[in-house]
């Protein structure tokens, strides 16, 4: 099977409701993905969609994706897509770095796998785990009562695990999650979602004044080397997520003993190939992981949702559907939030994809010359 062509769509998803996090720092109001259909020789198709939550969350953003397909499609073209290693080797030797990019041209790989397979995506990524995955809200920045007006939006939905987002003044921050932990009914529960916004003498006098509330507390501060400092004198059970990029620095927080729980998002890691090394290094580690997209539509929290299938129970945390979050749907089937949970679709691939009307004329085709 050789991929023959690959066409690329832009999207724009407008948020159902403005969102803030880092303490407000960051503001969002729509966000821009990329989707990613490559054909085969064979007459099948595979999706894959890199969605990196604007430009201001991390150090990717939706043009470094399209300028990225461009220059990783001549490399691509004619492979293998089942040989995922293969591909993804080729892709390090056309472009290094930029997991991000290569993310959404692994994505469709993947989901040429599993169609050419015959089976759903998780089946091919380790296999189905019992249960079903628990879902998080993501509750943006704001004043303790905006923060439970939004959970009490997400409880509507179903939800039961909230991330909160924090991190601004300390006494505020201090507030802000005291209230929300007095406010989590029995079963409920809640992160507390800094997205590196405190120094270290913040994020350890914050911890130290909370320590009590033995909730787990997310990526308080802007560098790993920072994290390790404040992880020394303080007591909470810690996550990280933006410090998790590469094989490397989850085989160096394991290591470190850096933290109980990862953030394991699929297009900040570089993708399906990279994603399911990491996930398999955190269950050695005993490791819990929130497995999820860094945002996008349902393809690709669908996708997520497949990898988090794989992770067995109790070191899958939960996963987080972006697409709750936006007015438009594009996609036919995939994940569904059913009463805060999910599940992998049972269908063949990842089991969701793009309806062509919805998006539009391609930005581009790529094809072998
Ligand atoms: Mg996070």
């Amino acid at each position: 099977m050789r991929i023959t062509r690959i066409t690329m769509w832009g999207l724009d998803l407008p948020l159902k409701r403005p969102y803030s996090l880092s303490g407000g720092r960051l503001h969002f109001e729509r966000l821009d993905t990329t989707i990613l259909r490559l054909e085969t020789d064979e007459g099948l198709a595979g999706w894959g969609e890199g969605c990196p939550w604007g430009s201001t969350y991390l150090p990717a953003f939706p043009g470094g994706i399209r300028a990225g397909v461009a220059e990783l499609a001549p490399a691509v073209l004619g492979l293998d897509p089942r040989r995922t290693d293969a591909v993804y080797r080729a892709m390090d030797l056309a472009l290094p770095g930029h997991g991000y990019v290569k993310s959404a041209i692994d994505m469709a790989c993947w989901d040429l796998v599993a169609r050419s397979a015959g089976l759903p995506l998780c089946d091919v990524l380790g296999g189905r785990e019992d249960g079903r995955v628990r879902l998080h809200s993501s509750i943006p920045s704001g004043t303790p009562d905006e923060l439970l007006a939004e959970i009490g939006l997400a409880r509507a939905e179903g939800y039961t695990f909230h991330s909160a987002k924090v991190g601004a003044d300390v006494e505020a921050d201090i507030e802000r999650m005291r209230v929300l932990d007095a406010a989590m009914a029995p079963g409920e529960e809640v992160t507390f979602d800094v997205n590196r916004a405190w120094t270290p003498a913040e994020a350890i006098a914050a911890l130290n004044a909370t320590r009590d509330l033995h909730r787990v507390v997310e990526q308080p501060c802007q560098t790993y080397e920072q994290h390790l400092a404040v992880r020394a004198v303080v007591g909470q059970p810690l996550a990280l997520d933006e410090s998790l990029v590469t094989l490397g620095d989850a085989l160096r927080l394991v290591a470190d003993r850096a933290c109980e729980v990862v953030g394991l998002k699929v297009g900040r890691v570089g993708g399906l190939t990279p994603a399911r090394r990491i996930r398999d290094v955190c269950l050695e580690a005993g490791i819990r992981m929130n497995v999820e997209d860094t945002g996008g539509t349902r393809l690709s929290a669908s996708a997520a949702v497949h990898l988090a299938q794989t992770v067995p129970e109790p070191f899958r945390r939960a996963t987080w559907l972006c697409f709750d979050h936006l007015t438009v749907d594009p996609v036919v089937g995939g994940a569904v939030n059913d009463g805060g949970w999910s599940a992998a679709p049972s269908g063949v691939g990842i089991g969701a994809e793009p309806d062509e009307q919805a998006l539009g004329e391609p930005l581009a085709t790529f094809e072998e010359v």
